[in-house]
């Protein structure tokens, strides 16, 4: 596979889907890959990037933007709050929003600095216990919780359970977002991305799919 063969497939996957041209953000996952992969992906215009780790993000993406400035980054792994002010100075969204404790942190920065990253919460679809996310009944709760803090998610995100139909994951998230009036849905991988924009993602996170697997620690 490669960025464009996505690429196509992405906007095949979004014209089917009867959607506007635009309207669907594909992210390119660039953990963990070497940069000369990333920059490549840049010189092809690819502008909207996903990582997963603060740190790596910080010493990475500085240069790139400096000669990329339209780049934007997505965090989409678990943030830990001792990490938030550095991602909030590093990232333009975070999908992983997924605990009070985090949102505290966040609306704190955001009051401090006058600007927020995008947000989405993450939602636990599954329920499964060794995954991060809102669990599905608490999502209500959880967002009050966040208009309280000033504190405005623009949409959702999950990654369903491995090795299951992605399909109930998916339509839950799109519920509960419709639900919500959250516009944004992030959501679909390599495996699954085309379904996912059948069923409205806004934003899909495709990694192996454009740079090929990610070397191992
Ligand atoms: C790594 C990662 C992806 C990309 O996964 P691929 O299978 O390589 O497309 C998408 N979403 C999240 C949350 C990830 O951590």
């Amino acid at each position: 596979m490669s960025l464009t063969e996505i690429r196509t497939r992405f906007d095949a996957a979004v014209a089917a889907s009867g959607r506007a041209a635009g309207s669907v953000t594909l992210l390119a996952v660039s953990k963990l890959q070497p940069d000369a992969k990333v920059l490549g992906a840049l010189q092809d215009g690819q502008r909207s990037f996903g990582e997963n780790y603060v740190q790596e993000a910080a010493a990475k993406w500085p240069a790139f933007r400096a000669q990329f400035p339209d780049a934007k980054v997505h965090m989409i792994g678990p943030l830990q709050t001792n990490k938030a002010k550095q991602a909030v100075e590093v990232f333009d969204a975070i999908h992983t929003l997924d605990r009070a404790s985090l949102a505290e942190k966040l609306a704190k920065l955001a009051q401090a600095r006058g600007q927020c990253p995008a947000l989405f919460v993450q939602v636990n679809t599954g329920a499964e216990p060794q995954k991060a996310g809102i669990l599905p009944d608490a999502l209500d709760a959880f967002l009050k919780d966040c208009q309280a803090m000033d504190l405005t998610p623009q949409g959702l995100m999950c990654i369903p359970p491995d090795a299951e139909d992605p399909r109930p994951h998916f339509q839950m998230l799109a519920d509960m977002a419709a639900r919500h009036g959250l516009s944004g849905l992030s959501m679909g991988m390599s495996s699954d991305f085309e379904l996912a924009i059948a069923m409205g993602a806004t934003h899909v996170r495709v990694g192996s799919a454009i740079f090929g697997a990610r070397p191992t620690g």
